[in-house]
């Protein structure tokens, strides 16, 4: 907790929560979201009428924006405000880890610190408070932020010190839940395919060898209910995708699966419903012409 006020931009299915618990455990806040402050904000926080006035206002910004570009131009408009008094800024924005470096290098120029800092467990656990926090940040400015993180990310973790280290966290958590969701859904069609229950799969694999979170969350709490409510939308899972296989291939790693699962998976989801909650992808594993 600190007494200084801190600025929160992007309030949307991440940002909103993260910035009511920050705002819960006792700190300050002035926020901003282009699609509408006063509707997404905490109560008691300071309404910004843009990010020029949360830079005046605010020496550590944290931004939970949709994508790498839109989180530079922001980063961009905090740095280049005339009274910007912006110390840090934290990214919880899934972007690339190229798009991180270039944010990081491009404020560097203007001695503004930046972590990125990533944040996996969806709405529910922007919610609850529970978030893995994936920060990358040399040592002494992790330790100023991380009394900041807990209200928001319960399982906050140093994972680097280079910029971009947590961002290449985050997007191999993403192809693991992105697997797991593609795999989990074409593994209960073939166990109804079998005549197995779907509840009894559930049941069954939530204490075995192949328990992932689709198991047991996305299949009971979003699935079978036909409620579709993770919060997580198909363009950000494809983007997360596309960024990773992108990664790999300018590293020369191995990509064969994440490929596939963006070219036969989530690439085709895209095409035709990309503002669908990916947890609606049920039916995009069953043929790969459907
Ligand atoms: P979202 O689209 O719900 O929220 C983004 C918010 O940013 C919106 O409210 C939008 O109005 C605002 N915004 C866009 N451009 C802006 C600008 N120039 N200035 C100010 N505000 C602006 O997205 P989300 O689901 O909250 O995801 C945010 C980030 O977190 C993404 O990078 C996503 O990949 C990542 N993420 C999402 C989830 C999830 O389950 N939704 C989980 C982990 C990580």
């Amino acid at each position: 907790m600190t007494d200084q006020l801190l600025g929160f931009i992007g309030l949307g299915n991440m940002g909103g929560p993260m910035a009511v618990n920050l705002a819960a455990a006792g700190n300050p806040l002035i926020c901003y979201d282009a699609s509408g402050t006063a509707e997404r904000a905490p109560e008691g926080a300071i309404h910004a009428a843009g990010s020029a006035e949360v830079a005046a206002k605010a020496a550590i910004v944290f931004l939970c924006l949709p994508d790498g570009p839109i989180a530079n131009q922001v980063a961009g408009e905090l740095m280049a405000a005339p009274d910007s008094i912006v110390e840090v800024v934290v990214d919880a924005t899934t972007s690339g880890s190229a798009e991180a470096r270039a944010t990081h290098d491009m404020l560097a120029k203007a001695g503004i610190a930046y972590a990125d800092a990533p944040v996996s467990g969806g709405a529910s656990g922007a919610r609850a408070g529970t978030l893995a926090m994936m920060v990358a940040a040399p040592d002494a400015l992790f330790a100023r932020l991380q009394p900041l993180l807990p209200p928001m990310a319960k399982n906050a973790r140093h994972v680097g010190r280079r910029p971009g280290q947590g961002m290449a966290m985050k997007l191999l958590n993403n192809f693991l839940s992105g697997m797991a969701m593609a795999a989990t859904s074409e593994a209960m069609a073939f166990g109804a395919a079998q005549g197995l229950d779907m509840a009894t799969i559930i049941d069954t694999i939530s204490v075995s060898s192949g328990k992932n979170t689709a198991i047991t969350d996305k299949f009971p709490n979003r699935i079978l209910p036909e409620r579709y409510d993770s919060g997580f939308a198909t363009r950000l899972m494809t983007k997360d995708l596309r960024l990773y296989v992108d990664s790999c291939k300018e590293l020369n790693a191995p990509h064969n699966l994440s490929e596939t699962l963006l070219r036969q998976v989530w690439g085709r989801m895209f095409e035709a419903m990309p503002d669908s909650d990916f947890t609606e992808v049920y039916p995009f594993t069953l043929d790969k012409d459907s």
